[in-house]
């Protein structure tokens, strides 16, 4: 092979440089924020306390929405919980958290909503599971209660299909149909067309009750990736209402994470997807904020959104023997973190900034030129010297044990002098 020969069989722009275009839906107002109709992709999360526990709850949506979560769902299964909902919100708003609240219903929302008019006042969303609303002829008196107390209140609704909750004589139809045809899709298949079938159905019937397709989201979640994609693919093709995508039972820790950033980016790359949520299983008494922090960063590092600040950190290496980088890095991106919420308010932009933090003189100097402020540590052997790029420039040489403090400093007075109104 001539490695000196001009490539000419390749060009770059031969290859697409970005996300399609978003499929076009029409967008629903869920209180103060905008879902579909081309708004930004909206980041939402659930809460895993008891909501008849009004203290806990208020405190865990207060928390959800304080790390960026823009809208927060909350379980309504039963009386105590349905009571407690006007007193959640009033809470939230005394503390001057506007946070739509979505309640999630299932098997007796059509009661519980008729019952606490104040709950069905007080939500900004009604989540409905189709394959849980009643059974037999119950099931179409039942939703019609509900979408009808959604136009009374106008309210919107998510018709939310699960796969572990599906109705049940629709997929015995498609199977049935199915067995007859030939030659005959696979069982997977007719499941995920019975997930489907179930949203869009269930949407229409809504509609003929009176509720305008501009208070209709959908959702048809599967706990597959594969299954998933393909899941939304149909339901992007054949209906224009906006969509919340979400992995079902995504799974704890990594896992959870890997699963639902590779379903979701797949279907937002292709344009597909108007709120979000990662619905990860936590660790005992872990963090309920971390399945907002990979929402964000999902959206984040696939360019659709800026939520925070990015702290970009080599993997580190056998150059790197001592900690003192990972640490560092850790340390940025936390003291960030926890700044945001004021820095919102006091620094407009700032979710833009890059950070570089790098372990070696291979790549630090050059990934830091590349942030809006890097630092390159001393790795194993090097002069014990970090140089701090601002702007792409060499602004600094830190020495000595206090480089990490020093270095936080400057980050904190380049935003002031950035960022600063
Ligand atoms: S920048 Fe240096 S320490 Fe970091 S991964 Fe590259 S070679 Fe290793």
């Amino acid at each position: 092979m001539n490695l000196a020969a001009p490539i000419t069989a390749f060009r770059v722009a031969d290859i697409p440089d970005g996300p399609a275009a978003r499929r076009p839906s029409v967008g629903v107002a869920v209180g103060k924020v905008v879902i579909g109709g081309q708004a930004p992709v909206a980041v939402q999360s659930m809460t895993n306390t008891d909501t008849a526990d009004i203290e806990a709850t208020v405190k865990q949506v207060a928390s959800l929405a304080l790390a960026g979560s823009e809208l927060v769902r909350i379980t309504v299964d039963r009386d105590e919980a349905a009571a407690a909902v006007p007193h959640i919100k009033e809470r939230l708003l005394a503390r001057r958290i506007d946070v739509p609240l979505i309640g999630d219903f299932h098997y007796i929302g059509h009661k519980l909503l008729t019952d606490h008019p104040a709950c069905a006042e007080a939500l900004d969303k009604y989540r409905i599971n189709p394959g849980n609303v009643g059974f037999g002829e119950k099931r179409d008196r039942q939703f019609g209660t509900l979408i009808e107390l959604a136009i009374r209140y106008g309210k919107p609704v998510r018709i939310g299909v699960n796969w572990g909750s599906l109705d049940q004589d629709l997929l015995t139809r498609l199977m049935d149909a199915n067995a007859a045809s030939s030659p005959p899709l696979t069982a997977n298949a007719v499941m995920r067309e019975a997930i489907v079938q179930s949203a869009i159905l269930s949407a229409e019937k809504a509609e003929e009750i009176g509720l305008a397709r501009e208070k209709i989201i959908l959702s048809a979640k599967v706990s597959g990736v594969q299954d998933l994609i393909a899941v939304y693919r149909d339901l992007a093709r054949r209906s224009n209402h906006a969509l919340h995508l979400g992995l079902t039972e995504a799974g704890m820790g990594t896992k959870g994470i890997v699963a639902s950033s590779a379903a979701m980016g797949m279907l937002l790359q292709e344009g597909i997807g108007d709120t979000i949520r990662v619905s990860l299983t936590p660790e005992p008494n872990g963090d309920r904020t971390r399945e907002v922090q990979v929402a964000q960063e999902l959206l984040q590092t696939m360019g659709f959104r800026a939520f925070l600040p990015v702290v970009a950190a080599c993997p580190g290496c056998g150059r790197t023997t001592s900690t003192v980088f990972q640490e560092l890095a850790k340390t940025i991106e936390e003291d960030l973190r926890k700044a945001m919420p004021e820095w919102r308010a006091r620094y407009p932009g700032v979710e833009a900034l890059k950070v570089a933090v790098m372990g070696c003189i291979v790549n630090g100097p050059g990934e830091s030129k590349h942030a809006d402020i890097g630092i390159s540590l001393p790795g194993t052997g090097e002069t014990p010297t970090a140089p701090v790029f601002i702007d792409g420039k060499k602004a600094a040489t830190l020495r000595g044990p206090g480089i990490a403090e020093e270095f936080r400093r400057m980050v904190g007075a380049y935003v002031e002098q950035r960022f600063g109104v």
